[in-house]
């Protein structure tokens, strides 16, 4: 295992390089289902509506004509998919896929202002959502001719009138000819991130990105999911979203590549996760590290409703060595527990424990095959790479590694320099090349593993009518792992009334995202020369009390 760094400090993957897939997302896919065509793909964890692998695939064909036919969408063009976990998700983004369109996906749980300034960005042109979700959208896209394609997910929804009904295009056939999906480096995926600095932006995927990633998850070294053969099929609950790029390519995208059965929950809920697990004997368990809590400390989670599990994956956010173990000591030391860290930009893996080699606990393993990663000293990207032991700021290189955000080649070009993706994370190795992160500097903030852009709190805080300034940060939380917290400045001669700014803050964003460490009144908001927030500075204040 063993791999001493190059002089350059340049460190890659110990294990053995890849083949990368050459085709398109849909392609590469499908060709796989011949042999487990006809077992369950996807089955929605409260209703029991389900799809075979085969049937998605004809869904998926259908749509693809049906947006290009009746909609007249032309390549590139952009399609948002505003959805929860359900059975019909992977049919929409293969359909738009297949129609040589982009998917961006959306947060179903984002408010009207929400969609509306990720659709825009994105320059969206249609919409795929549930029918529940058609009159918060409709007022989002207020004055768009937009068309909006809705998902009946309940027995007594009907198709709201405006709106298409997505089982009319994915049932029937139209007479239009397939198109080639010639090229591996286009944009197939748009998920929103905030970088290291800034507001959300669309991170560029490609069908090349997005392959290389699911290969590099899948290499003999890494492996977690058995190709289903015979009676043999995994059993993975979705209860991480799809719209997140974790969810997407490790659940979605990995259960179609490899057979496995999808069990979708629309709204993790602990009584519905439990209810699924008792129905269903899970094989694998996709977490970020609350529900590891969940799992390890809830009474109702009995060992028994566990016992198929062979592995558990943690990513999103940090876990520690003493989170595995309990895990491990509740369900039985037979599991594996696996720490994977990725970032939006990468399709998501960078690294993950390698499970043939006995990863070290509360470590994040070893790099993905054809990667290559650097540890460079803080703010200096001309500098030279650190050596074992020291921590500096992760760079990643590989192919995986996004194209860029969409419109925006100032962000672009600050974010991949050379070739090499900041992360904005800080990390350090130790002799056997096992990787850890010791802290973000990035501004982001991660409640429950869901990003919370402070320049996008700080824009709507900023909005209030008696507020003159504002900066957020992130402050620790046990179960959440972070949480935003504000510092306001009142405009001169106002009252700055701090409950109603709250409940105007919780008026514009998703719930994840409330202020829920504070708003704090201050006379100023530290800044450097150039008027950038100083975060640590008001970080420090916190932990000195104020
Ligand atoms: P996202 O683009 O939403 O997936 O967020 C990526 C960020 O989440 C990374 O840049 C890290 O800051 C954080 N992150 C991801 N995985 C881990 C992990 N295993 N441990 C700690 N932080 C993580």
């Amino acid at each position: 295992l063993r791999h001493l760094a190059s002089s350059s400090n340049i460190i890659t993957c110990p294990f053995p390089e890849i083949e990368i897939p050459t085709c398109s997302i849909p392609e590469y896919i499908f060709s796989k289902f011949g042999s487990y065509g006809n077992k369950v793909a996807f089955e929605c964890g409260v209703t029991g509506r389900k799809y075979t692998f085969d049937e998605l695939r004809v869904k998926s064909y259908n749509l693809n004509r049906a947006l290009r036919k009746k909609l007249k969408l032309q390549k590139d063009d952009v399609v948002a998919v505003l959805l929860p976990n359900v059975p019909e998700f992977p049919i929409a983004v293969m359909g738009i896929l297949l129609a040589g369109l982009r998917v961006t996906t959306m947060n179903p749980i984002y408010t009207q202002d929400e969609i509306k300034k990720q659709f825009a960005d994105a320059g969206a042109k249609a919409m795929i959502t549930l029918t529940e979700l058609f009159p918060v959208v409709k007022v989002a896209l207020t004055g768009k001719e937009i068309p909006i394609i809705c998902i009946n997910d309940q027995a007594s929804s009907t198709t709201p009138t405006g709106a298409i009904n997505f089982k009319e295009f994915a049932d029937n056939s139209c007479d239009i000819e397939d198109i080639k999906l010639d090229d591996q480096n286009a944009v197939a995926v748009m998920p929103y991130s905030s970088g290291t600095t800034g507001l959300p932006k669309g991170v560029q995927l490609s069908h090349r990105n997005i392959l290389a990633n699911l290969s590099q998850f899948m290499s003999d070294d890494f492996t977690i999911m058995r190709l289903a053969s015979g009676d043999f099929q995994e059993v993975v609950p979705a209860i991480l979203p799809m719209f997140h790029i974790y969810g997407f390519t490790t659940i979605c995208m990995a259960g179609m590549n490899n057979g496995g059965k999808t069990i979708t929950l629309p709204k993790f809920t602990p009584e519905s996760y439990l209810k699924l697990l008792a129905q269903h004997k899970a094989t694998i368990l996709f977490a970020v590290p609350p529900i590891v809590i969940f799992l390890y400390s809830h009474p109702a989670v009995k060992k028994e409703l566990l016992e198929n599990v062979h592995v558990l994956v943690s990513g999103a956010a940090p876990l520690g060595a003493l989170d595995e173990q309990k895990f491990k000591d509740k369900i039985g030391q037979k599991v594996d527990v696996l720490q994977g860290y990725g970032l939006s930009e990468a399709s998501p893996t960078v690294m993950m424990g390698a499970r043939k080699h006995d990863p070290k606990p509360g470590s994040l393993g070893n790099i993905m095959p054809n990667t290559e990663v650097k540890i460079m000293p803080v703010g200096n990207p001309d500098g030279e790479a650190l050596g074992p032991n020291q921590t500096g700021e992760l760079y990643v290189k590989g192919p995986q590694v996004m194209l860029g955000y969409h419109n925006r080649p100032k962000e672009t070009a600050e974010t991949l320099v050379d070739g090499w993706l900041r992360t904005g994370d800080m990390f350090y190795y130790d002799e056997n090349q096992t990787f850890f992160i010791t802290d973000r500097i990035k501004e982001l903030i991660k409640v429950k593993g869901f990003q919370v852009p402070p320049a996008e709190l700080e824009e709507i805080i900023r909005d209030f009518p008696s507020v003159n300034d504002a900066a957020v940060i992130g402050i620790p939380h046990d179960i959440y792992g972070e949480v935003p917290r504000a510092y306001v400045v009142a405009k001169p001669d106002s009252k700055l009334d701090v409950a109603e700014l709250n409940g105007f803050i919780d008026s514009k964003v998703a719930e994840y995202k409330r202020v829920r460490g504070g708003i704090v009144v201050t006379d100023c908001i530290p800044k450097n020369a150039s008027g950038k927030i100083l975060r640590r500075e008001l970080k420090l204040q916190y932990q000195n009390g104020k």
